[in-house]
């Protein structure tokens, strides 16, 4: 899988997931924007990638930063051809204990964000008549989990927005998948470990044991080199036969 020179977009890429993705991106001769809020982060994150990478200090809720954003990679390097949109927070709380400014904070960073990310991009796909949208979802996507209200909302959201995307797109040319991650060990995770335990009562390790207990395949925390894998091959595969799509990889904690 060979990516050409073609450009991405990586919102939230300074981290965790969205920089294995970047990472892989430009190993596979793709150029990298690495689009984050945390400005050191990304552009430490770009150093690290190389020239084929550059920083974009992006708040994903805030359209004048997204426009702004997008046209400076379309500047640069004459395209964007593949969207990322993966920023993202976790914040967990009993529905009744959840304040309303936190549930719009994670809410606007997922679902604002893939909107207006995905505005920003298919101005320049459109124009080109091909693109590739990507959007990290999550198990979430598809199935319930105590204390995550906010975050199974959007993410169930995302999944909705990308297959109206993926029919508006067609005929532009413009394919739209969603990947579906179980629990990946990142900072959004070894976070949230400690307070899932604390709301549940439980301890930290049994948190740990139910996570991996569900995987059937290997017992082991999916690694962002596995999401990575699946991102590049969704980003240069080279027909539009996949599209509309939302695949799941958790080493088998869950199962469509
Ligand atoms: P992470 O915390 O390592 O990275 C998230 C990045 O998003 C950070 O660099 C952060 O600065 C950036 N960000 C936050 N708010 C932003 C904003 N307003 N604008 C721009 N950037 C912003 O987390 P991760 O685990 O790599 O998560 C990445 C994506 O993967 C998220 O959408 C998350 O929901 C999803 N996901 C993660 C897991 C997991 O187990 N880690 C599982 C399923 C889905």
């Amino acid at each position: 899988m060979e990516l050409n020179g073609k450009v991405a977009v990586i919102t939230g890429g300074a981290s965790g997931i969205g920089y294995k993705i970047a990472e892989r991106f430009v190993e596979a001769g793709g150029r990298v924007a690495i689009a984050d809020i945390d400005e050191g982060k990304a552009e430490q994150a770009a150093k690290a990638l190389g020239d084929q990478a550059m920083a974009v200090e992006m708040d994903v809720t805030d359209e004048r930063s997204v426009e702004d954003g997008v046209d400076k990679v379309a500047e640069k390097w004459g395209s964007i051809d593949i969207l990322l949109s993966n920023a993202g927070v976790q914040i967990v709380h009993r529905l009744e204990d959840f304040p309303f400014e936190e549930w719009k904070k994670l809410t606007s960073i997922h679902l604002d964000g893939a909107f207006l990310t995905t505005k920003a991009c298919i101005k320049h796909m459109y124009k080109q008549n091909s693109g590739v949208l990507l959007y990290m979802g999550s198990v979430h996507s598809k199935e319930a989990s105590p204390l995550k209200s906010a975050y199974v909302a959007a993410k169930h959201g995302i999944l909705g927005l990308a297959r109206v995307m993926a029919v508006e797109g067609a005929k532009y040319g413009v394919r739209t998948n969603v990947i579906c991650p179980g629990f990946v060990e990142t900072p959004l995770v070894t976070k949230q470990i400690p307070e899932q335990a604390k709301n549940l009562g439980i301890s930290e390790q049994e948190v740990r044991d139910d996570i991996m207990l569900g995987g059937t395949v290997d017992k082991e925390f999916t690694q962002t080199s596995d999401i990575a894998e699946l991102a590049l091959f969704l980003a240069a595969h080279p027909t539009n036969a996949f599209t509309g799509q939302s695949i799941v990889a958790s080493h088998g904690w869950y199962m469509n």
